[in-house]
């Protein structure tokens, strides 16, 4: 997410509300973590691998109620008598193994579900859990999360789980290094949009109802899953409308705000030309952006379909670093995600670092000067992080995403400037469709550039004290 910028209310919990506690931002002189520790240790099983999510979603937003029906393909990691599935505040009415019913808990926001048989490591399985009531966002560090509603009158809805919302609208092993392909089919009134991630593959209206089916290969996380409700003014945006985007563009929002996102978004295309170029091919079949009826505090970066308030479309571009931001994490984050949520550096520190690079190709502030800028002001800052492990309280805490970014620039200062790009590219085409940790990225670079890089990415990343640049 875009979440470094100061009207964010996940900044302020993190820099404001929250005292800051020597476990979160460690002590000693230790430059790494002992061992590693999950920041949601609630979330997500190690149980099983999910192969797709089949999600038949009926959403009556006048009574604001959904009844679901998710089918899962997953495979167990080793033998199993039970599945673990999160789920929040949605109750749950029955749930099918292969076909055949069996005994389920649905207690704390965890779907335990007991197999009427072992399951074998490897071998695929299918559970239907038939689901439903009244969606709404569940609680995190960082606020509300998940699934809301939009518009004056409440009838539409949007997704934004990062990190653990996804819970709130379906079942799902909610792990970030989770990842699986999708489908969608989501039954609203007649007149009413459906919105989700990867391609429209169907849509048909009968009855008083619409039917909107989508497809996403994936993989994908399911914290980056998502859905919008509503009514939406749609365009999809070719290679010939945009200049150079590699993939077309779909974009949707509210009647009313069609002007300033075409003006805002006009650059879109070449935002998406500018990372392939830099980051290699695009990873998906599409990029979409979806201005909801609301305000929201940042975009987020759903993947195939970032989503954006109201309030980030002036008409003057004034969040244009924000729509690039967001299409960079297509790139870092959602085709490579995270091992763990420890190393969102490689998230935020990426996508605030493509920021740059789009301020310095528009031939404004260049990444370097954006990098000294932001140096210096980590350096007034009182309290310092180690990025590499920032603590939970601090996930989307600003200094991550600056100081991850200037961790990059560091890089690409003592390499140069192809060797960095190589770096990563790289990183994108041995990592793609995969997930990633730090240690993972240090080695990486080091074979990329043939030197020993630890020297110049360690302090940035494992040390609490600002390090100088050097040329
Ligand atoms: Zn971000």
């Amino acid at each position: 997410m875009g979440a470094r910028h100061t009207c964010s209310r996940r900044v302020l919990l993190a820099a404001l509300a929250i005292p800051v506690t020597a476990a979160a931002v460690g002590g000693g002189s230790r430059r790494r973590p002992a061992r590693e520790e999950h920041y949601f240790p609630r979330h997500g099983s190690y149980g099983h691998h999910t192969l797709a999510y089949h999600l038949e979603l009926d959403y009556d937003p006048r009574g604001h109620r959904l009844d679901g029906r998710a089918r899962i393909e997953a495979t167990a990691n080793g033998a199993i008598d039970s599945v673990e599935l999160d789920l929040a505040k949605l109750t749950v009415d029955e749930v099918l193994l292969d076909d055949r019913p069996v005994p389920f808990r649905h207690r704390d926001g965890k779907l335990r579900i007991t197999a009427d048989r072992t399951l074998e490591p490897g071998r695929p399985f299918t559970l239907d859990v038939r689901y439903g009531g009244r969606p709404r966002p569940v609680h995190s560090p960082y606020g509300p999360i998940g699934w809301d509603r939009t518009g004056d009158e409440h009838d539409g809805t949007l997704v934004a789980s990062q990190p653990v919302g996804a819970p709130s609208w379906f079942p799902c092993n909610d792990r970030p290094d989770d990842k699986a392909a999708y489908t969608f089919e989501v039954t609203v009134p007649a007149g009413y949009d459906a919105l989700a991630n990867g391609s429209l593959v169907d849509h048909r209206e009968a009855d008083g109802s619409a039917r909107w089916t989508y497809h996403h290969p994936g993989p994908m996380a399911c914290y980056l899953a998502a859905l919008y409700t509503g009514r939406f003014h749609r365009e999809t945006w070719t290679e010939e409308d945009i200049s150079g985007a590699p993939v077309p563009v779909h974009v949707a929002c509210p009647a009313g705000a069609v002007d300033r996102v075409r003006h805002d978004l006009a650059r879109q295309g070449r935002i998406l030309r500018l990372y392939t170029d830099l980051f290699g091919p695009y990873p998906f079949e599409s990029y979409g952006v979806t201005v909801v009826d609301a305000e929201l505090s940042a975009p987020v970066e759903n993947q195939t379909l970032s989503v954006f308030g109201r309030n980030h479309m002036d008409g003057r571009r004034g969040w244009e670093t924000l729509v690039a931001h967001e299409t960079a994490h297509q790139w870092f984050g959602n085709s490579v995600s995270l091992a763990d949520w420890q190393h969102i550096w490689l998230n935020e520190g990426f996508a605030t670092y493509a920021e740059w690079l789009w301020s310095e190709h528009l031939g404004e502030d260049d990444a370097d000067t954006l990098a000294r800028r932001s140096r210096t002001d980590l350096t007034a800052r009182r309290q310092n992080l180690r990025i590499a492990d920032p603590g939970r309280r601090h996930l989307f805490d600003d200094r991550v995403y600056v100081r991850g970014a200037c961790a990059l620039h560091a890089l690409r200062l003592a390499v140069g400037d192809e060797p960095f790009f190589r770096v990563l590219r790289t990183w994108h085409e041995t990592r793609r469709g995969g997930s990633a940790d730090t240690p993972g990225f240090l080695t990486h670079a080091r074979r990329v550039v043939a030197r020993d890089v630890e020297g110049v990415l360690a302090p940035w990343l494992y040390e609490k004290r600002v390090p100088e640049f050097r040329r």
